[in-house]
């Protein structure tokens, strides 16, 4: 059974910014097998057809002359393996923070420090969401995507994902995948990953939800509530930049956090560069720089794209003038 899809559809509810968007059709996914169905009709009529998740990570502009696919499929399953091994599959419009408590409650190891990340499973391996210390990739066994280039469904294991800091295959092509169903790797007797910095005092911990409280009470006390106030969480990477740069920097700012990289290159903090900049707290309009962190971009109320793009490319132009680092954008612009 296909969903109805309403006309100029308003997308103000459906992403964390709160911006200002609406979409000529809207289509919800209650199951994967609408898909082929969902891009014939669109090719059909000759509209293009983008994937919505949560709207956690999107920078939506005012209206698309197109139609929005609202992932919003059910369904999560655990099946137990060898020595407390635990494979996890869920369908891609369940909700990630809800997914994390359930296998918490569970006494499930491996996803408790990723607690608290909005948006949708289906949208987790597309930046291989990471935070205290745990990427996506760390955790991950395959996943099923149905393919637009051949019509067909494919299971794509780790390598083929080509996961990296906030980056993945789905990001080089982008468009090409829709994420149907991801599987992860979890554990009945596991290790808590305690080597970020705030979460080294937890001492001796026996359950994973010691972890994921101390992880929600982090991110609580950082973090605006993008349901109060509109935001994308962090709005720029961390720079990666080569050790040559990143010496020279550290000569320059002695206090800057700066973390060596296996491959030698050296990752700055984004935050620390914005606030330095003076930032922290800045405001144009209905948008503006965080007053409690200096990473996340905010929407007073009523902003557009507009609004928010000239907002970063001043923010962008700030910091590079004064410390010579080029911040990329981690929102998609959608
Ligand atoms: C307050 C806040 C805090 C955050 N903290 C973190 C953090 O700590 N770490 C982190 O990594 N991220 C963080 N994020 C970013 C965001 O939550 C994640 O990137 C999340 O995975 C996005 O999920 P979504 O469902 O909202 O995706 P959306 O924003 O809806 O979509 C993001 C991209 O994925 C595509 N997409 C969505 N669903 C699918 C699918 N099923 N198949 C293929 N493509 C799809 C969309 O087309 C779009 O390109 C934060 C965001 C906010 C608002």
């Amino acid at each position: 059974m296909t969903s109805p899809m309403p006309l100029n559809f308003d997308l103000t509810g459906h992403n964390t910014l709160g911006l200002r968007a609406s979409t000529h059709y809207a289509r919800r996914i209650e199951d994967a097998s609408e898909l082929p169905e969902l891009f014939a009709q669109a090719e059909r009529d000759g509209l293009p057809v983008r994937l919505l998740g949560g709207g956690s990570n999107v920078i939506l502009g005012e209206h698309y002359e197109g139609i929005t696919a609202l992932m919003a499929t059910r369904g999560k399953s655990l099946s137990e393996g060898a020595d407390g091994a635990v494979l996890l599959e869920a369908q891609a419009g369940e909700t990630w923070h809800d997914l994390v408590t359930w296998t918490v409650a569970q006494g499930l190891w491996g996803l408790e420090n990723l607690a608290l990340i909005p948006g949708t499973v289906g949208a987790a391996p597309i930046q291989n969401i990471g935070a205290y210390g745990v990427e996506l990739c760390d955790r991950f066994h395959s996943l099923d995507a149905y393919d637009r280039t051949t019509g067909s469904v494919v299971t794509l294991g780790a390598a083929d994902c080509r996961f990296a800091y906030r980056h993945s295959v789905f990001k080089e092509q982008p468009g090409r995948y829709v994420v149907t169903t991801v599987r992860l790797q979890l554990k009945r007797n596991g290790e808590p990953e305690l080597s970020y910095r705030e979460l080294s005092g937890l001492g001796s911990v026996d359950h994973p939800a010691r972890v994921m409280d101390a992880v929600i009470a982090l991110r609580t006390s950082k973090l605006p509530d993008w349901r109060v106030l509109g935001n994308a969480g962090s709005f720029f990477h961390n720079p990666i930049v080569s050790a040559t740069v990143g010496r020279a920097f550290g000569v320059a700012n002695p206090t800057a956090p700066a973390y060596a990289q296996a491959d030698g290159t050296i990752k700055l903090s984004a935050g620390w560069l914005i606030e330095q900049a003076g930032l922290k707290g800045y405001r144009s309009g209905p948008v503006g720089v965080s007053e409690r962190h200096a990473l996340v971009l905010v929407n007073y109320g009523g902003a557009t794209r507009t609004d928010l793009m000239a907002l970063a490319e001043h923010v962008v132009e700030t910091v590079q003038q004064r410390f010579a680092i080029a911040l990329k954008r981690e929102p998609e612009l959608l």
